[in-house]
């Protein structure tokens, strides 16, 4: 079955445009089971005793971390013998020491990765995506720094796929846009 990676920043769309996408693969019998990567390291840390809460998580040596998030990889990997998934992660992850990549080398060679898929949008459009939606408190941050987070992603995006020999699908999801975008996706994903 598929493993298809979803990224793309915070806000961009990708929850809405996914969602919208899987109806349209579900009635092709090609649906996919969505999966948080940072839910599925939660679930291999509790397995093993290590934490109760997802705000523990943070706080564990990061040696364990690493094992934990590779262990979360083959998880899902052996869940993708059953059924097509899609994973929600990030890409590059700002920090403030720098962009960390979200899917290193010891994660992706547990993962296999078939499709990364990065949903993109104009970083203004984002900026207000971000403002407008009230369920989330998303980090406030300047167009610019929108746009190198965009630019950080591609990067990360084509060395997973260097590592993996997974493609990388552009979704571009521009305000009133979803039904395209999603249209697209599933294409890519059918
Ligand atoms: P996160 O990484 O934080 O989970 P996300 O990428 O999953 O974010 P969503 O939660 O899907 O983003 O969308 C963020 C907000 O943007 C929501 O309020 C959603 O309705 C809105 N939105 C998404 N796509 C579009 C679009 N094409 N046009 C207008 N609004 C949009
Ligand atoms: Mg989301």
């Amino acid at each position: 079955m598929t493993v298809a990676v979803l990224t793309g920043v915070p806000g961009v769309g990708k929850t809405t445009v996914a969602d919208e996408a899987n109806e349209t693969l579900a009635e092709k019998d090609s649906e996919y089971e969505m999966v948080s990567f940072g839910t599925m390291m939660l679930e291999v840390a509790r397995d093993e005793g290590l934490v109760e809460e997802r705000d523990e998580m943070r706080k564990l040596p990061s040696e364990e971390q690493r094992r934990v998030q590779e262990k979360a990889g083959e998880r899902i990997a052996e869940r993708a013998e059953e059924t097509n998934i899609m994973v929600d992660t990030h890409c590059a992850i700002k920090t403030p020491e720098g962009y960390l990549p979200g899917l290193p080398e010891w994660v992706l060679r547990g993962l296999e990765p078939d499709v990364i898929v990065l949903v993109e949008a104009d970083p203004d459009e984002i900026m207000f995506r971000r403002l407008d939606d009230e369920t989330r408190a998303r980090d406030l941050e300047a167009t610019s720094e929108i746009a190198t987070h965009q630019d950080m992603n591609r990067n990360a995006a084509m060395s997973y796929a260097t590592l993996t020999g997974a493609t990388v699908k552009i979704v571009e999801n521009p305000d009133g846009g979803v039904e395209e975008a999603a249209e697209e996706l599933a294409d890519a994903l059918a």
